[in-house]
């Protein structure tokens, strides 16, 4: 194959050749993901880790060769790169730094540490006994803050964790985005809460697996996901996304038996990740360019399918027939029924399973509690008390055991400290989105109830997707919105959604 057009400076094709390689490992590792959670039999997880050890060791020292580094830096010292070739230099530039900078004996226990610790977390949750986690997450921490140290950081320990999820996203950032949130959330919350339906009988309504899956398939149809040609949606026990290439991306989701909106609502979700990495510029194949940017504008992504396309009454109206035609339970109920069920609104515990508008509440405190854990200033023996204390100011509700509290999420076992204020990134970008999209498209809600979906896709291939990791976050927003991320159309989204 040859390397097209967009990269023509004969230094990054040497570069971009080589690159190869460690783009075919991280091909296999990505398939092997998937493997892991869709198809594998239990027992091979065991020589699975292994090899997947094994592969990205071998990654590491592709990434880190001499001479790979050295014809990175003098590419970098280049003046006539265009901006793809740019970006190619950036991305790699953040790779090799990331890869130097921790040694590999941390890199090792890291990956040993949270092997073990993620069993823990699996036993302490079902046990309700958080004292089985607490030394690992000691470990995990203590190797977190020396991970901070090798890499690096101005003012937060935290800001160097934070930028391997979010490029360039910083406590400061994070800071003024939570605070222009917390408060304005609160009050909207409230209000809210006293005139909106809580809860909607189907939430505990068993459904008929295979016709919800009949249901699913026909939403991706609708939506214009490539199943025939570059797609595929499987199940697993955590729905995810995968982008293993361009002509091979992948979605899952589950099925509880119950509630038929979580499963549907995760395909949606899903949904948009897997458009983000299929509308790539298709000339960045096999190069450090093909995929999305960031955690958080990935996320960007999959909550504007679901939240502003997903929750809408006009989407609603759209799948009605289908709904109406392959699920019993759905007979009784209209499509405005059926958009009330689709947005409930009701303080919880559990982070995945809560709403639009309670979600970024349970992000703001684990943001919280994991600056001080990183500072030092809470201990893994007090986290419960705060954790618990957080919930009770921020929703008004305590949990009552560990699982529907600090044991939850699987973030913390995996060493992912820094990643969660991405979600509300993404959740208050994506309505960002949605503010510039209804003032380009027209009648963009006429064409979400039609099942017309062409032209958002495209919207969204030209303003985001197709550019994949050529600019860091904070300037492909400048490029979408001429502003970085702005909580205020999050909150007016809110307002008007909910209270008017
Ligand atoms: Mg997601």
């Amino acid at each position: 194959m040859v390397i097209q057009m967009v990269f023509e400076n004969e230094k990054i094709k040497e570069i971009l050749n080589y690159y190869r390689k460690i783009w075919a490992l991280n091909h296999a590792s990505s398939l092997m993901g998937w493997d892991l959670e869709v198809c594998m039999p239990k027992e091979g997880v065991k020589e699975r880790s292994f090899a997947d050890g094994e592969l990205s060791m071998l990654t590491h020292d592709f990434i880190t060769n001499d001479k790979f580094v050295e014809m990175v830096e003098k590419a970098d010292a280049l003046e006539d790169l265009n901006e793809y070739e740019r970006g190619v230099i950036r991305v790699l530039k953040r790779d090799i730094k990331h890869a130097k900078a921790i040694p590999r004996e941390i890199i090792g226990e890291l990956s040993r540490v949270t092997g073990e610790a993620t069993m823990a977390w699996r036993e302490a949750r079902e046990k309700n006994n958080y004292e089985k986690f607490r030394p690992y997450l000691d470990k995990i921490i203590d190797l977190e803050r020396k991970i901070a140290d090798y890499l690096g950081y101005e003012e937060h320990p935290y800001d160097a964790l934070a930028d391997l999820y979010e490029e360039g996203y910083t406590v400061r950032d994070y800071d003024k985005f939570f605070g222009e949130i917390e408060k304005p959330l609160k009050t909207l919350l409230d209000k809210i809460i006293e005139k909106w339906p809580k809860e909607h009988p189907l939430e505990e309504k068993s459904y008929n697996k295979d016709m919800l899956k009949k249901v699913n398939f026909e939403i991706l149809k609708l939506f214009g996901y490539p199943l025939e040609t570059r797609a595929r949606m499987d199940v697993s026990a955590h729905p995810f996304t995968i982008g293993i290439g361009i002509g091979d991306v992948r979605i899952t989701t589950r099925y509880e038996g119950f509630d038929f909106k979580r499963s549907l609502l995760a395909v949606v979700h899903e949904f948009g990740h897997a458009l983000y990495e299929l509308q790539v510029d298709s000339r960045f194949s096999m190069t450090p360019l093909v995929h999305g940017v960031s955690s958080g504008i990935h996320e960007s992504q999959s909550r504007f399918w679901e939240n502003i396309i997903g929750r809408s009454r006009e989407f609603v109206n759209a799948i009605y027939p289908r709904l109406h035609e392959h699920l019993d339970i759905v007979k009784d109920y209209s499509p405005e029924d059926i958009y009330i069920y689709f947005n409930t609104v009701k303080p919880s515990l559990i982070r995945v399973e809560a709403d639009e508008v309670t979600y970024n509440m349970h992000i703001l405190l684990r943001y919280n509690l994991e600056k001080l854990m990183i500072t030092g200033e809470i201990s893994t023996k007090d986290l419960p008390e705060f954790w618990n204390e957080k919930m009770e100011e921020y929703l008004g509700i305590r949990p009552k055991d560990y699982k529907d509290g600090v044991l939850q999420d699987i973030h913390w076992s995996g060493g992912q400290i820094g990643y969660f204020p991405t979600y509300s990134l993404g959740t208050v970008l994506a309505t960002q989105i949605g503010y510039y999209v209804k003032r380009e498209i027209p009648d963009f809600y006429g064409k979400i109830e039609n099942g017309e979906f062409k032209a958002i896709r495209e919207y969204l291939r030209e303003k985001v997707h197709r550019y994949g990791k050529m600019y860091p976050p904070k300037e492909l927003l400048k490029r979408i919105f001429g502003e970085e991320v702005n909580p205020k159309y999050f909150l007016e989204y809110l307002e008007k959604k909910y209270l008017l």
